[in-house]
């Protein structure tokens, strides 16, 4: 992780443009007192500047730990949503999913010490009809973007198969695959 901002170490305010001048400055208007009340190379200001370092230091690993807990609950998300559709499941069975959840991890997890950060977790975990609608419009996407870049990009033609037919309800079924032809480009390029 790096850190570009500037923060001072008594009121956490970041200096835009982090240059010795600005500091100085921020520090002499803001913190006046502090050269009284902390006395420059005494024992009392090395202790006071190690309190400061790590209640920030703490601050910080708290909102690390914040970001990475929102990004596991949206890959949680993600991946629901992935079994819903690769089920042909309606967007809106991800609240059912999450009640069964909630409910199997209430006794699963009964004997476990941080039982209560398991279901607040799995609590709060996105999965209404809107979002598992949008994650799966993300998904489809992405993929097609992944397709158009790996692999239709190096085509030059592709054809398209239809077929149709009568299911037994006599209902018309069509069928139609794409096929794309990487070969004919490898072809005209060696000859
Ligand atoms: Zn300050």
């Amino acid at each position: 992780m790096t850190f570009s901002k500037c923060v001072c170490l008594i009121c956490q305010s970041t200096i835009a443009i982090p240059k010795k001048g600005n500091v100085e400055r921020h520090f002499r208007t803001v913190h006046g007192k502090y050269d009284t009340d902390f006395p420059p190379k005494s024992e009392l200001r090395k202790r006071k500047v190690k309190e400061l370092k790590s209640q920030l230091s703490g601050q910080q690993s708290f909102f690390t730990q914040q970001t990475s807990k929102a990004k596991t609950a949206t890959e949680a998300s993600f991946r629901v949503s992935h079994i819903i559709v690769n089920n042909k499941k309606s967007f809106k069975d991800g609240e059912m999913v999450k009640e069964a959840f909630i409910e199997a991890a209430d006794s699963l997890f009964r004997d476990f010490k941080n039982k209560a950060e398991i279901l607040s977790s799995i609590k709060a975990l996105q999965l209404s009809r809107s979002t598992v609608t949008r994650r799966c419009e993300a998904m489809a996407e992405d993929l097609t973007q992944q397709l158009w870049k790996d692999i239709i990009g190096d085509c030059e033609c592709f054809s398209l198969q239809l077929d149709e037919s009568t299911d037994v309800s006599d209902t018309a079924q069509m069928c139609i695959s794409f096929v794309w032809c990487l070969v004919i480009s490898l072809q005209k390029k060696s000859y």
